[in-house]
């Protein structure tokens, strides 16, 4: 590559950095926390579809009629709840032994199996489908692309602009500085867990299901052993250790009352099993 043709990249690489800078005053709901990002929704649904698909497919769908119209029925009390009826909702359970439970973009929500001890009543399943509903709602996928986009970028830019005066080492050394820089500016996995427990226990609330609930379960969860090994590694672990987040949870708990009292109050809703 040549000098010129070469500079011409290293601005088109800056211009879509820059254009990166602006178009990414966008802030979760609920939370207001400032977001960086530059995917585009029709980028992020499409993908969110593609990987539904996928888990369907590969997956055994549970048949049992009650547990389906269950599932349905909570879940579309919360994506009421949300504000966000524009999203395509779709609920599907799984024959999965992992208590676990997803939200692809556009609110697709797969729930496994394995959850639904755990989870026990209506409330608890409301409280598992709501914090997914946060993940999504708050695009929380799209937000990590968007970080990955501009790092590429940003890395992009320290080998081009650097390229002739800088020795291989050097460069790498900057690239690890560029990875080190964002991954403290912006550690998701804690920070998005916990945005997604704040926005699940307002949707639940205004679903009319008692938040407190979502303590309970997530206490069922550390008993359960969720999360066990991880505690130690809790700054590097995907999920916050539980005690944060049963702590956070608790904290907000006053909050989401005021919700949850203007409602016709479900409770706990009915046992699940
Ligand atoms: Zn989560």
């Amino acid at each position: 590559m040549n000098d010129s043709s070469q500079s011409i990249r290293a601005w088109r690489v800056f211009g879509a950095l820059a254009l990166a800078a602006l178009v990414s005053c966008q802030s979760a709901p609920i939370t207001h926390r400032p977001q960086l990002m530059i995917m585009d929704g029709g980028t992020e649904l499409a993908l969110g579809n593609e990987v539904y698909q996928d888990m369907i497919s590969q997956a055994i769908v549970v048949k049992d009629a009650r547990l389906n119209r269950l599932i349905m029925t909570v879940g579309r009390r919360v994506a009421a709840a949300t504000g966000r009826g524009d999203m395509g909702w779709e609920f599907t359970l799984v024959d999965k032994e992992a208590p676990n439970a997803y939200c692809l973009p556009g609110g697709k929500v797969v729930i496994n199996s394995g959850i639904l001890p755990i989870a026990q009543n209506e409330a608890g399943l409301a409280a598992v489908i709501a914090h997914e509903a946060g993940h999504a709602i708050a695009r929380h996928g799209a937000e990590r692309g968007s970080h990955a986009r501009v790092r590429d970028l940003g890395l992009e830019l320290v080998n081009m602009g650097l390229g002739h005066t800088l020795a291989e080492k050097t460069k790498m050394r900057l690239a690890w500085g560029v990875d080190f820089v964002m991954s403290l500016a912006f550690p998701f996995s804690r920070t998005h867990e916990l945005e997604a427990d704040e926005m699940g226990l307002v949707y639940m609330a205004r679903a009319g299901y008692d938040p407190r609930e979502a303590l309970e379960f997530w206490e069922r969860m550390v008993e359960y052993g969720y999360d066990e090994k991880k505690t130690l590694l809790e700054f590097l672990s995907t999920h916050p250790a539980d005690k944060t987040r049963l702590r956070k949870i608790r904290l907000l708990i006053p909050k989401v009352m005021k919700e949850y009292d203007k409602t016709d109050k479900l409770g706990m809703g009915g046992q699940i099993l």
